[in-house]
């Protein structure tokens, strides 16, 4: 399932959804922002840091805007956090990534915004160290509903998926204290019930291997105490990402093993 482009059509078909999505990843910027501080995510417009005034660059094309403006704002010259492309940028990469691999389909929607949420959850537990409980409030609400709507799922395969998510993370939670953030059980919980248990199940695993993998790495560089606590949400995030890009794969290949 690779992107072919045959046609100028094509290319321009693809330029239009980058910069659609990449206003995603400008919303999502905005969220990763304002949570945080406690600021409302719709309301109000993005302003400058700096002078206050308010921003163009989040109103217009991301990107375009913001090499057009050499990443300053338009008011006082002061540097606009170059995170703002950069999310975009990621955001665009990730949710192309999932369209080419699960296709134009109804999953996709409840794929892109378990994606979306991912991002800004992953982001925020990396600066903060805490996942906020409103993120995990709109995926369970939002993600069931959008499931339900489209008929991708019952609500017997949204209930195993959250438990699928959940009851592992909640089983490390209890029996290891500080080894696992509350948040994190809730944030499987939610992954669980828009991935269904199949792909939740590949998601925790590819977390455990993906946080394993860098704690060692940051261990050995110096970086961390073998008891320092390390934000699991980013590779929660990760690994539901891998899973959702790279499961019709490793799933069937999976089940294989195990059935033989
Ligand atoms: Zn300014």
């Amino acid at each position: 399932m690779n992107i072919h482009i045959h046609t100028a059509d094509k290319v321009i078909f693809y330029s239009i959804s980058f910069m659609l999505i990449a206003s995603i990843g400008s919303f999502i910027g905005v969220c990763i922002y304002r949570i945080p501080r406690g600021e409302s995510i719709v309301g109000g417009r993005s302003r400058c840091p700096h002078c206050g005034g308010i921003l163009k660059i989040q109103n217009l094309l991301p990107l375009v805007s913001y090499i057009f403006q050499k990443g300053r704002c338009c008011y006082c010259s002061e540097i606009i956090s170059p995170f703002y492309p950069f999310i975009e940028i990621l955001t665009a990469a990730v949710l192309l990534l999932i369209y080419t691999t699960a296709g134009f389909n109804k999953i996709l929607l409840p794929y892109w915004f378990l994606a979306s949420l991912l991002l800004v959850t992953a982001f925020i537990d990396l600066r903060y160290m805490y996942i906020p409980n409103g993120i995990i409030f709109t995926g369970l609400i939002g993600g069931s509903i959008m499931k339900l709507v489209l008929g991708t799922s019952g609500l017997g395969g949204i209930f195993l998926g959250i438990f699928a998510g959940a009851f592992p993370m909640l089983a490390i939670y209890l029996l290891r204290p500080g080894g696992m953030g509350a948040g994190d059980v809730k944030l499987a919980a939610v992954m669980g019930g828009i991935l269904g248990w199949q792909h939740v199940l590949l998601a925790l695993f590819l977390s455990f291997f993906l946080g394993a993998f860098a704690g060692i790495f940051l261990v050995l560089l110096g970086q961390k105490g073998l008891k320092d606590p390390m934000p699991f949400g980013p590779f929660l995030a990760m690994g539901r990402m891998l899973s959702m890009t790279l499961g019709g794969w490793i799933i069937p290949w999976y089940s294989s093993l195990i059935l033989i």
